[in-house]
């Protein structure tokens, strides 16, 4: 019995021998200030990772294989932009701009365009080596053009619908956090209220959100929201606000109007949230100066349009409405980021590039130029469209959450919107730290529980046991976002470590070259 015992207990101390050889954690960060995302006050305490989740937070013992000093840093969840563009991040799936600037998960599909399949999107995207996590919505222009092959500009036959709402079913079951609508864009803006409502409710089957780029943002957002209150209402699904803005000088002043009228429908019962970006400018293609119909059909169908004077004397009547009833006498205000037929005029706005392709800045001139770059293939531009009280307003509203509207780059020649590069970091430089529009923790729960929660990501958006190690260390009086109008391609700094599902993609300033990033799906 004695031996026995003795055996047993050197059997123990073998046991323990052994488990002192591997560590306890693979990473514990120390010294910093931790921001759990739920808006909590900053409390001292060490973070602890282990197999890619957070396995202990506060006072705990143990060893790490690595020990990082966080001193005069502030711990946070890694950042959640809900609205991103990145169908295409195969093609630069270290999506460098967005980890630099603390992004760890982002959600594509928006604006009603997405993968229609989004199995084969997610399993293209963790091939391609991740440096963040991806999930998307399942697009509404995507699956009208899947459905309707061809022309758009008229409601769906029955079938037609049927098979929009299997594709947002399959979506769904898929993964999709929800459906996303683009009812500016072709081919979404010819679509009529009640088709979107029948897709929300299928959507509204598998608890996803209702995403949506309303129909309008300026003079006429009033109807665009009451249209979008009749959608949620009619679908059951909660509803975000796509990148809530009052776009052109008509519409500026009224943030409080809009959010009276948003906090009106909440006291209803409706779910809303928004997100917006942090700047002033937004970016979209060209072609949105040009009524839509004009653009109905292939590039030749334009062309054609255009060669024809009748037609192209009506298209330009109605581009100078538009103008006009945004409160502007040209557009100076619109800035070419991609200008496909001549990308020497990348940077300039439309009156600069007029005044080169045409030796003349005027109006007509500017219309003229316009159609030219439209149809030699057309531009993205970024459009200096908003008020700065406007943005600050919607800022403060508890429910707006920050997304950038970007997607995946590397520097290159365009002049894309130094939004891809800089907004979260802008939050806490610009609205945080110099305008102290928002405290820090609430900057902070603006970019993680409030899209977790919202978007129903599980385990992701909060500092807390069990939860996903998606982390962000950062300096609050050194984070700053050097991307400009003028000169885009610049990361974000201040930023020393993030990391993904355990692991530093980047460590200590520096690209670790580890792609940790998975596709999430909702709810998982
Ligand atoms: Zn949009």
């Amino acid at each position: 019995m004695k031996q026995f015992k003795l055996l047993f207990t050197g059997l123990i101390a073998v046991i323990l021998t052994f488990s002192a050889v591997g560590s306890d954690y693979d990473y514990v960060i120390e010294n910093a200030r931790i921001a759990d995302g739920t808006g909590a006050p900053l409390v001292s305490g060490r973070i602890a990772i282990k197999d890619g989740i957070i396995a202990a937070v506060g006072e705990f013992s143990g060893s790490a294989r690595e020990t990082i000093d966080g001193a005069g840093l502030v711990a946070a969840p890694g950042f959640i932009d809900v609205h991103t563009h990145s169908e295409m991040i195969t093609s630069k799936p270290e999506a460098m701009n967005f980890v630099r600037m603390g992004l760890t998960t982002i959600i594509t599909g928006n604006c009603g365009s997405s993968r229609t399949n989004l199995s084969e999107f997610f399993q293209e995207a963790e091939a391609a080596g991740l440096g963040l996590n991806i999930g998307s919505l399942i697009g509404h222009g995507s699956v009208r053009k899947a459905a309707m092959k061809g022309i758009f500009m008229r409601t769906p036959t029955e079938e037609e619908l049927a098979k929009m709402c299997d594709l947002v079913a399959q979506g769904m079951k898929d993964g999709a956090v929800g459906l996303s609508t683009g009812l500016i864009y072709v081919p979404g803006t010819y679509s009529k209220t009640d088709e979107v409502i029948a897709l929300a409710k299928v959507a509204h089957q598998y608890d996803g959100i209702y995403a949506s780029h309303m129909r309008h943002e300026d003079l006429r957002i009033r109807e665009a929201l009451d249209e979008l209150f009749h959608i949620i209402r009619e679908s059951g699904c909660p509803a975000e606000v796509s990148h809530i803005k009052l776009s052109g000088p008509t519409a500026w002043g009224r943030a409080d109007e809009i959010i009276a009228q948003l906090d009106k429908a909440r006291a209803e019962g409706l779910k809303i949230t928004h997100d917006m970006y942090t700047y002033t400018a937004s970016s979209t293609a060209l072609r949105q100066v040009l009524p839509q119909w004009a653009l109905e059909g292939k590039e030749e169908d334009f062309v054609a349009r255009i060669n024809n004077p009748a037609t192209k004397a009506r298209i330009i009547a109605e581009a100078k409405a538009i103008l006009k009833s945004e409160g502007r006498d040209d557009y100076s205000h619109v800035f070419l980021a991609r200008c496909i037929p001549n990308e020497s005029l990348n940077g300039k706005n439309i009156p600069e590039a007029t005044e080169i392709m045409k030796g003349n800045a005027s109006l007509d001139h500017q219309l003229e130029a316009i159609l030219e770059i439209q149809a030699g293939g057309g531009a993205s531009s970024v459009y200096h469209n908003m008020d700065e009280p406007d943005l600050e307003r919607f800022l403060r509203h508890p429910l707006s959450m920050i997304a950038c509207d970007g997607w995946p780059l590397r520097p290159g020649k365009d002049v894309p919107h130094p939004r891809s590069y800089g907004n979260n970091a802008r939050l806490l430089a610009r609205y945080v730290r110099e305008k102290k529009v928002l405290s820090l923790e609430e900057g902070i729960r603006r970019m993680t529980s409030l899209p977790a929660r919202t978007f129903d990501l599980a385990r992701r958006g909060e500092i807390a046991k069990g939860y996903h190690a998606d982390l962000v260390l950062f300096d609050p009086d050194k984070v700053q976002d050097p991307a400009t109008f003028r000169d885009p391609h610049q990361y974000a700094t201040g930023i020393p470590w993030v990391f993904v599902n355990g692991e530093p993609v980047i460590r200590d300033g520096k690209d670790s070259g580890k792609r940790p990033g998975r596709a999430v799906r909702k709810g998982k």
